[in-house]
């Protein structure tokens, strides 16, 4: 169940609704539901919403919902531009059309920027839900065009009262000036050429760096699907290497053991894949 908290929040925008709304959550913490449930609240036409009976309720259960569209990663500039194309004239049945975007930092910056105009000045009755880990992983150009609601570490989980971190960070939060740089992770392209005892080498200082092993994979993903829209004809050659990702990204989300990942999936990479 989302934190009763989280709900409130998002029934309050159900009333004041805002044409972007950006979420934030760790990796772990089941934003995809989360943001599900915003877009639920939005299109429920019964007293207290999510209702769980209305029609619409139903149709965003059933995923039949018409006014709800899904976006995920990977992401291309086509698919979000038909996207874009098809919300033109708003909503079909109810009062919104919602696009939820998933995971929002894995979009190159063309992608992002082909957004920028749509969500600050959306067709009538567009909201668009935009899921990230956290706001630095977002472009500031972004950004600023969103509400942003931070949610707390374990939004699925009641808290009753909430954390009280959570309530003194405010729900609606700190702007680009206040966040830190990225740490600096290295590129794949350049990780692909090393030899093995080299990317060894490079398993432990990352390890002892404490690297966040989500976010040094997400980057990754950016990397190559920049790299592949910028040469089509590279796709080959980067395809394993993005399976790898897929793959690793889904133990890490697991917890299994971070040194064990970063070795293998290091050393999985198969050298030569990328010149
Ligand atoms: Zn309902």
């Amino acid at each position: 169940m989302i934190s009763q908290h989280l709900t409130q929040r998002f029934q309050a925008l159900q009333v004041n609704p805002f044409h972007a709304i950006l979420l934030t959550a760790p990796i772990h913490s089941s934003l995809d539901q989360v943001a599900l449930h915003l877009a639920g609240i939005l299109h429920c036409t019964g007293p207290v919403s999510p209702c769980g009976q209305c029609s619409a309720c139903m149709g965003m259960a059933a995923q039949t919902w018409l006014d709800h569209c899904n976006v995920s990663p990977p992401y291309k500039v086509d698919r979000v531009r038909e996207v874009l194309h098809d919300s033109r004239y708003g909503p079909h049945q109810s009062k919104f059309l919602t696009i939820l975007l998933h995971e929002f930092h894995l979009a190159t910056e063309t992608v992002a920027n082909t957004l920028l105009k749509p969500i600050e000045t959306p067709p009538n009755g567009v909201v668009f839900i935009i899921t990230a880990p956290s706001l630095k992983h977002v472009l500031p150009t972004i950004r600023s065009r969103c509400l942003a609601i931070e949610c707390p570490p374990s939004p699925i989980i009641d808290t009753n009262p909430p954390p009280t971190e959570w309530q003194s960070a405010g729900w609606v939060t700190k702007m680009a000036s206040q966040m830190g740089p990225l740490p600096s992770i290295p590129h794949i392209r350049d990780i692909c050429k090393q030899s093995l005892g080299d990317r060894m080498e490079l398993a432990q200082t990352l390890f002892q760096q404490k690297i966040d092993m989500g976010l040094m994979i997400d980057k990754w993903m950016v990397e190559v699907i920049e790299s592949i829209e910028r040469f089509p004809d590279s796709l080959n050659q980067w395809e394993p290497v993005l399976t790898q990702l897929f793959q690793f990204r889904d133990r890490v989300r697991y917890n299994l053991n971070t040194r064990l990942c970063i070795n293998s999936l290091l050393l999985s990479l198969a050298p030569n894949w990328c010149k």
